[in-house]
C-alpha cells in the first residue's frame, strides 16, 4: 500500500475480508455496504451534513429553501387534498432544517396546520435523534418512520433533497464491445482498486465505446413504487432535487466527500460520503413506468426564482442586520448560481396524474 494510503477503517477490513473469500464485489455492493452497513456504514455513525461535517446541503445554506418549499408544500397539498387530513413527508431529512424552515413559513396559511400531519422518513438513528431535537418546538410534532411504506395513508406531499444521489448505482464498463460489471478487487498493491468484471447483457441504452462507463441504480425502483403505491391509493405531489443530468450519458459520476474535499471513493469506506449523479432520464422513465405522472427536470434557479426565492430573501433582507442580510444574499446567491448549484441541481415533481401540473414546473 502506498505510504500516504489513509488508515484502513473498519468497514476497510469487513471489505478486503469479503473480497478475499468471495472475490470482487460489484460498485452496486461496495456503495451500499459504505452507506449502510448495519454497524459501520457512513450514514449510521457519522454526522454528516454541515460545515462541521463532510458537505452541505441546500437546506443548510439558506433557510428561504426550506421556507420556498414549504409554501410550495401548500400549494402542492392544496392541489391533493382541499380538505381533510395532508401528510407532509419528507424522506432523508438530514439534520432537520429544511422541515424546521418549511413549518415556519407554514404557520401563515390559513387553515393548514390543523390537517397537517407531519412525518419524517429516516433510516439513520443519529441523524434521527438531530431531527427530533430540531424539531422539538415545531408546529406540529412529526412521526418518525424507517421507510415510506410505513407512513399511513393519506393525501400527502412528499420532499425529499439529495436523497436519490445517496441510492447506491451500479456501475457498467465498456469493454471489447460489451458491457461488463465494474467491480471493486484487491490490487497487487493491496490496495482497493477498480476491475473489469463479468459481462452483462443489457440493452444499450446509449452507444458506448471501450472504457465509457454507465451507471444505473438498482434501488431506484423500489424507491419510486412506495411513492406509486401512495399515489394510487391517495392524491400524492412529490418533489425531488437532487444533482444530475437531464440525460441518460456515460460518465463515472462516483463522488466521495469528506470534510468538505474531494476524497478516493475506494479510501475510508463507511467514513466519507458517497454518491452519484442522478439521472433524471431514467428516474422519469421508472417513475412513468409505475403509474406516476412526471413534471419537469427543471434547474433549481428556474424553480426557486419562479416561486419567488428573491422576494422571499428581500423582504428578510429588510428584516435584518447588514451582517445578516449579508449572508441572507449570499446563501440565496449560491443557490441560484447560474455556473453552480443553480443549474447543477435539478428539481423534478411527480404525482397522481389526478393532480394538474405543479407550481415552478
Ligand atoms: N435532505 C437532507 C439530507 C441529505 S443527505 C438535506 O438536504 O440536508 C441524505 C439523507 O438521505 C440522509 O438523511 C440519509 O440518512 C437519507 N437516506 C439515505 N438513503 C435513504 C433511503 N434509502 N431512504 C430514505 N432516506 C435515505
Amino acid at each position: 500500500m502506498a505510504a500516504d494510503a489513509p488508515a484502513l477503517t473498519p468497514l476497510d477490513h469487513i471489505i478486503r475480508d469479503r473480497i478475499a473469500r468471495e472475490g470482487p464485489i460489484s460498485v452496486h455492493n461496495y456503495m451500499s455496504l459504505a452507506l449502510t452497513h448495519p454497524e459501520h456504514g457512513y450514514y449510521r455513525r457519522r454526522q454528516a451534513i454541515g460545515r462541521g461535517g463532510d458537505f452541505i446541503t441546500a437546506p443548510e445554506i439558506s433557510q428561504t429553501f426550506g421556507e420556498i418549499l414549504g409554501l410550495w408544500s401548500a400549494v402542492a397539498g392544496q392541489m391533493a387534498a382541499p380538505e381533510g387530513p395532508l401528510a407532509l413527508i419528507e424522506i432523508g431529512p438530514g439534520r432537520g432544517t429544511l422541515m424546521a424552515d418549511a413549518l415556519r413559513a407554514l404557520k401563515v396559511v390559513p387553515g393548514l396546520m390543523s390537517r397537517l400531519l407531519v412525518h419524517m422518513v429516516e433510516p439513520s438513528p443519529a441523524l434521527r435523534a438531530e431531527q427530533e431535537q430540531r424539531l422539538a418546538n415545531a408546529p406540529v410534532t412529526p412521526h418518525w418512520h424507517q421507510a415510506l411504506s410505513e407512513v399511513p395513508q393519506t393525501p400527502s406531499v412528499i420532499l425529499a433533497n439529495e436523497v436519490v444521489d445517496a441510492l447506491p448505482v451500479r456501475q457498467l464498463v465498456r469493454h471489447a464491445g460489451h458491457w461488463h460489471e465494474r467491480v471493486v478487487a484487491i490490487s497487487a498493491d493491496a490496495s482497493l482498486a477498480f476491475a473489469i468484471g463479468q459481462p452483462v447483457e443489457i440493452a444499450d441504452p446509449v452507444s458506448a465505446k471501450d472504457g465509457d462507463i454507465l451507471e444505473t441504480r438498482p434501488d431506484l425502483d423500489t424507491f419510486l413504487m412506495a411513492i406509486a403505491d401512495r399515489a394510487r391509493t391517495a392524491p400524492t405531489a412529490a418533489l425531488l432535487i437532487d444533482y444530475g443530468h437531464e440525460r441518460t450519458s456515460c460518465g463515472d459520476t462516483l463522488q466521495a466527500v469528506r470534510h468538505h474535499q474531494r476524497s478516493d471513493p475506494l479510501a475510508w469506506a463507511g467514513d466519507s460520503d458517497l454518491t452519484a449523479q442522478v439521472d433524471f432520464e431514467a428516474l422519469a422513465e421508472v417513475a412513468r413506468a409505475r403509474g406516476l405522472a412526471v413534471d419537469g427536470p427543471v434547474p433549481q434557479a428556474a424553480f426557486l426564482g419562479a416561486l419567488g426565492i428573491v422576494e422571499r430573501a428581500e423582504r428578510l433582507l429588510r428584516a435584518g442586520s447588514p451582517a445578516q442580510a449579508a449572508a441572507i444574499e449570499a446563501g440565496v446567491l449560491r443557490l441560484i448560481d447560474p455556473g453552480g448549484m443553480g443549474s447543477r441541481f435539478k428539481v423534478l415533481a411527480l404525482r397522481s396524474p389526478a393532480i394538474p401540473r405543479l407550481p415552478g414546473l
